[in-house]
């Protein structure tokens, strides 16, 4: 087969019920990659291991099947690639592009809040400190080396160029002192080891692709296309919340909503195609892209659900 040159994930914590953003999302990868001929891939992050729950992995997969939102893949549980993750890290010592901190926690929040007292960004004592034989029996963290001076930029497929001194972005943690790696690091690693070619996601995370953008580059890894989508506000224009309704996919559901109706609503959050209202699954994934992706938030109407799903 040849390599598919499109390949989406949807990558969610599982914490909780699938809910309207993250099904967004899912909605959107799966747009994305199926009317391009492409692959979509399911990740299940899981690394933190004290909020993923089995029942919200459960809850996941059965708001992801409702919406027949099927993966063309197995799908990929984070915490079984730990290994994986540490051996990346143990290449980024060796290239020089992370280094070993064994400056203790409280140690590291005094160091921290005298830095923000200065106005300056933290720096640990360890970046530009060789350890010793001794030193490596000792706990410690595992850090990025950024490179300083300079910049990074992310070429946005939604939010435009956007650009970040690296001055202004801290050494992050990537394996911590029980030798758990980092949010950031496993999605670097698990994105390219899966052939992820667009990362689209919720624009909370723009700040981490320019921190995932300079480890891609420390690896020496083609980074993928990122498009981060403005969040899902209330018809109020309010952050989403308990008061305006449903949250959970689950619950449209069991109002009697059809997954159809659910999706083609869903795709209208934050996505436009000219002045149609109603369309088809094969309409949505002809038309579909990302340029038709607003930079505002997208509001939720629930009269406007309803009309769809009558
Ligand atoms: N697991 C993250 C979340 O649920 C998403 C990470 C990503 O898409 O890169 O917010």
């Amino acid at each position: 087969d040849p390599k598919p040159a499109v390949v989406t994930r949807f990558a969610p914590s599982p914490t909780g019920s699938l809910h309207i953003g993250g099904a967004r999302t899912a909605l959107f990868n799966y747009l994305y990659a199926k009317g391009r001929n492409g692959k979509f891939l399911v990740r299940v992050e899981d690394t933190d291991r004290e909020r993923s729950t089995d029942e919200a992995v459960k809850a996941i997969f059965d708001g992801l099947s409702w919406l027949e939102l099927f993966a063309d893949e197995e799908p990929v549980f984070q915490y079984s690639r730990a290994d994986r993750h540490r051996e990346v890290v143990n290449e980024l010592l060796e290239r020089g592009g992370a280094y070993r901190d064994f400056t203790s926690a409280e140690e590291t929040g005094r160091l921290r809040d005298l830095a923000k007292a200065e106005r300056r960004t933290f720096e640990s004592p360890w970046r530009d400190r060789a350890p010793t034989v001794d030193d490596l029996d000792q706990p410690h963290v595992v850090r990025f080396r950024r490179p300083l001076p300079g910049n990074v930029t992310v070429e946005d497929e939604v939010q435009g160029t956007v650009s970040w001194a690296n001055d202004d972005l801290d050494d992050l943690v990537l394996l911590r002192s029980d030798g758990a790696p980092t949010y950031n690091l496993a999605v670097v690693v698990d994105d390219h080891d899966m052939g992820v070619t667009h990362v689209i996601r919720g624009d909370d995370h723009l700040n981490n692709a320019a921190r995932q953008s300079l480890i891609y580059d420390a690896l020496g890894w083609t980074r993928p296309s990122f498009a981060h989508i403005p969040l899902i506000h209330g018809p109020d224009g309010a952050k989403l919340s308990k008061r305006h309704g449903a949250q959970a996919v689950h619950e449209y559901a069991e109002m009697g909503y059809l997954p159809e109706a659910m999706r083609n609503y869903l795709a209208r959050l934050g996505w436009a195609h000219g002045d149609d209202e109603l369309f088809n699954d094969a309409q949505a994934l002809e038309w579909f892209d990302l340029a038709g992706v607003g930079k505002a938030p997208a509001r939720l109407d629930f009269d406007k659900l309803a009309h769809v799903n009558a």
